[in-house]
């Protein structure tokens, strides 16, 4: 039960008005954060002095703001100017924080904030972050595998901090998020990251501690800089610099434990005491897949890092080019696979989640092709295809609102900007070839992506073939699948005792697409690729060399609603 009355009472008591009915918890977007984080691991705690920019995103002047933190930290001042600021504080419940409640302080400002117009703010707020999984227990999850999923903590062996959607260790303002309620949380979070993408925030940490030797800071998988180091008795002071990060699409990840470090040119794995073995592995796995990604990805632009967990079963979780996964059960083929994935983020960066999510999970495919062969890729993006057809719209179509909504180009569904996406690169290499593709994804600067059709203009640029039809049923709607079906097929003798066979192949789906289609006969098989579009047929015809016996359309690169008509048996022609 989310709590609405109590917020109007005490709103009440602020400002004594009926517009206060109205709060709205998203006016102001955060552009800047200047934080001092003091740690002290042995009580779990953090205390945080700092400086932050509010800017009004409405368009109309505001006079409250809401700032909000984790429920397990407590505000301690707002100041403007060096005045102290009037703000009331009360719990909040949302599912945006892993305790399921933030602490909300609605803060009376100074003066009235004129739209896109900004406000610095002096802020101050302390407490514990301690494991704790309420939002995923009181919706069902059993408490082990909640912990392993939300595994934020401060702790001497090891502190973990990822941000919005994890804990609210930095000052967020968002609408209420209900993980009971569909995509709610994906929907709130990825709206405050759109909001805050090319917000800078720079941290400084301090740390008071009986070792003698400081552990290592990783900010986003940047290691922080150690500013200064005092020793007092078996006392010590460490300090450090983190570097002023552009925030992304990503989560604002601080991790602090002893690391060991294994640096080579593509990546720099931190890893804990005995897992030097699974060190290496990912080491050499980045060293082997370096080349592929350089050709299809350009050159790197940081370093790929992968750092390690304690919990073996922690979930695995990544931040721009940075995963925090556990090592204690990795082995050499998982760590190809994840090392590919994180090389693709340091070489490539797009704000638009399908591009740079889609395009590192297509990278995985290539590497399982590379290593493998063309099968390999496709079964392993098979199991990401059948997550899709459990996703995806079948018999009933969507409404045109919710065929933009869930569209590649607007989602916040994972299953559909990492799934999906990467069967659409996929598809795409597939239509226009590897050296069309590579040039077009050369071609991409972040910068320069403002509109959504800006990787279509990118790619079209490289082929004679029209893709309108393709980007309209696969990146700016959600169509659903493609089905398809050999309705017919007829074989003729020809005069010179080669065989002529005409296919017609349906379409029965809401998408459409290319796909290959495999026709056996006695001693071998030709693939030709045939265009079908949603709800329609096309005839070709093919000629081969023996009797056609058997034909089979998808090899498993078009993500299909059934593949079970997929086979036709082709009765033998008289001759
Ligand atoms: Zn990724």
């Amino acid at each position: 039960m989310k709590s609405a009355l109590k917020p109007l009472c005490l709103l009440c008591v602020l400002c004594g008005s009926v517009v206060c009915f109205s709060l709205n918890r998203e006016a102001f977007s955060i552009t800047n954060y200047d934080l001092n984080v003091q740690v002290e691991p042995g009580q779990h705690r953090m205390g945080v002095r700092g400086k932050i920019t509010l800017r009004n995103d409405t368009p109309t002047p505001q006079k409250i703001a809401v700032l909000q933190i984790s429920s397990s930290l407590d505000w301690r001042a707002i100041r403007a100017a060096d005045k102290m600021l009037q703000f009331v504080t009360q719990p909040y419940t949302s599912d945006i924080d892993h305790t399921g409640s933030l602490s909300e302080a609605i803060v009376t400002l100074p003066q009235e904030i004129a739209p896109h117009a900004t406000i610095d703010l002096d802020i101050a707020y302390e407490g514990v972050v301690v494991l704790d999984a309420t939002r995923l227990t009181r919706i069902g999850t059993p408490e082990d595998a909640a912990k392993n999923t939300d595994w934020e903590q401060i702790d001497p062996n090891f502190t973990g901090l990822r941000g919005i959607g994890y804990v609210a260790w930095y000052p967020i303002a968002t609408e209420v998020a209900n993980l009971s309620e569909g995509d709610s949380l994906f929907a709130v979070t990825a709206r405050w990251k759109q909001r805050e993408a090319g917000a800078s925030m720079r941290l400084q940490a301090e740390l008071t501690t009986y070792n003698a030797e400081p552990p290592q800071i990783l900010f986003n998988g940047v290691t922080c800089l150690l500013t200064m180091k005092e020793s007092m008795g078996a006392i010590s002071h460490f300090s450090w610099d983190c570097a002023t990060q552009r925030l992304r699409l990503d989560v604002p990840t601080f991790v602090m434990t002893d690391y060991q470090v294994l640096e080579r040119p593509a990546i720099e794995v931190r890893y804990l005491p005995g897992h030097d073995g699974a060190a290496t592995n990912f080491a050499d796995s980045a060293e082997k897949t370096s080349p592929l990604i350089t050709d299809w990805f350009g050159a790197q632009r940081e370093k790929a890092k992968v750092a390690d967990h304690p919990d073996p079963n922690a979930a695995p979780f990544e931040s721009g080019a940075l995963l925090v996964t556990p090592f204690a059960y990795s082995d050499a083929k998982l760590s190809g696979l994840a090392a590919t994935h994180q090389l693709t983020h340091a070489s490539f960066l797009s704000f638009r989640p399908w591009i740079e999510e889609g395009l590192a999970h297509f990278a995985q495919a290539l590497y399982l092709e590379q290593q493998k062969g063309r099968q390999a890729a496709l079964d392993y993006m098979g199991l990401h295809r059948s997550s899709l057809t459990k996703i995806e719209p079948t018999t009933t179509a969507l409404d045109s609102e919710q065929e933009k909504r869930r569209s590649l180009v607007n989602t916040v569904s994972e299953e559909l900007y990492r799934s999906k996406a990467m069967c659409v690169w996929w598809m795409l290499r597939d239509m226009i070839g590897d050296a069309a593709l590579k040039k077009a994804i050369a071609a991409y600067r972040p910068e320069q992506d403002t509109d959504t059709s800006y990787m279509q203009h990118l790619i079209s640029a490289q082929t004679q073939r029209d893709l309108q039809w393709f980007f309209d049923d696969w990146v700016y709607h959600d169509r659903g699948l493609p089905d398809f079906k050999v309705e017919s097929a007829f074989a003729a003798a020809t005069a010179t005792k080669s065989f002529l066979l005409t296919i017609t192949l349906d379409n029965l789906g809401t998408a459409g697409a290319e796909v290959p289609v495999t026709i056996k006969f006695a001693g071998g098989e030709i693939t030709k690729r045939i265009e079908v579009r949603a709800k329609s047929k096309a005839t070709f015809r093919v000629e081969t060399p023996a009797a056609p016996q058997e034909i089979r359309v998808n090899d498993g690169s078009v993500p299909e609603t059934d593949l079970t008509n997929n086979t036709f048996k082709v009765d033998t022609p008289q001759s």
